[in-house]
């Protein structure tokens, strides 16, 4: 469960093509990051696939269901953003606890998914507090806490970590790796940074104005550039 592929999938703004036309294919756990220069169409592409923007044209589908069409909360996915969006007035519990509220969840299954979650996010003593008492990475945890406890198909992340600082940065990075490897759900993770892109990755997807440059792993793409674009954004440490 968790294989998401893009057929033929454009999307324009009014006359703009912002993404002309992608093929792509995501197996089930596996961790892909787009990266890309600012405005190259990254978030766009993760929001046609949580659903969050229409298609122009082309198929979405989801462990090989057609869901192009299929609204953002019947796909199984859960986003994370960069802006955490978490309810000022609300504990860490209850933020963490909010999807499953709403998804009518009794109360019992609801604090044991909430507890896991936070066990697994290091947040078990913070649960009574609220975001405004919290670091920016615990906020960022709890973000992460709220779309775990709804055991998605796979998560979506757009560039989560940016608000960090840069040594947060590193730790958030490492601890969601970690995430991945033990949850072992499919995850795509939008970035600019290529660092991230690099050390993160099992599949990276080089985005260059609405188009695939490249899609390989962090040391093909290292190796084995197509292209200059590819080559300069990837290749040489500087
Ligand atoms: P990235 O995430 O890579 O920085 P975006 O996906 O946000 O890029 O944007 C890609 C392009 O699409 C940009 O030129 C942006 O201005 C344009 N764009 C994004 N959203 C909209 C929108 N709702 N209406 C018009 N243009 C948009
Ligand atoms: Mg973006």
């Amino acid at each position: 469960m968790g294989s998401i592929r893009l057929e033929n999938v454009s999307k324009s703004f009014g006359e703009t093509a912002v993404i002309p036309s992608i093929d792509l294919d995501i197996e089930d756990g596996e961790f892909v990051v787009f990266v890309g220069p600012s405005g190259c169409g990254k978030s766009t592409l993760l929001r046609l696939v949580a659903g969050l923007e229409d298609t122009t044209g082309g198929r979405i589908l989801i462990d090989g269901k057609d869901m192009t069409d299929t609204p953002p909360s019947k796909r199984g996915l859960a986003m994370v953003f960069q802006s955490y969006a978490l309810y000022p007035h609300m504990s860490v519990y209850r933020n963490i606890a909010f999807p499953l509220r709403m998804a009518g969840v009794d109360k019992a299954e609801i604090d044991r998914k909430v507890r896991e979650a936070a066990r697994v996010l290091n947040l078990t003593d913070y649960l009574d507090r609220r975001p405004g008492q919290l670091s920016g990475g615990q906020r960022q945890r709890v973000a992460i806490g709220r779309a775990i406890v709804r055991a998605p198909t796979a998560f979506l992340f757009d560039e989560p970590l940016s608000n960090l600082d840069a040594a947060l940065r590193v730790g958030m990075r490492l601890e969601i790796s970690e995430l991945h490897q033990s949850l072992g759900t499919t995850m795509i993770y939008v970035t600019h940074d290529q660092v991230e892109a690099m050390t993160m990755a099992d599949k990276i997807v080089v985005l260059n104005k609405g188009r695939i440059e490249q899609v390989g792993s962090p040391l093909t793409l290292y190796r084995n550039p197509k292209n200059l674009f590819v080559a300069g954004f990837i290749g040489s440490p500087k």
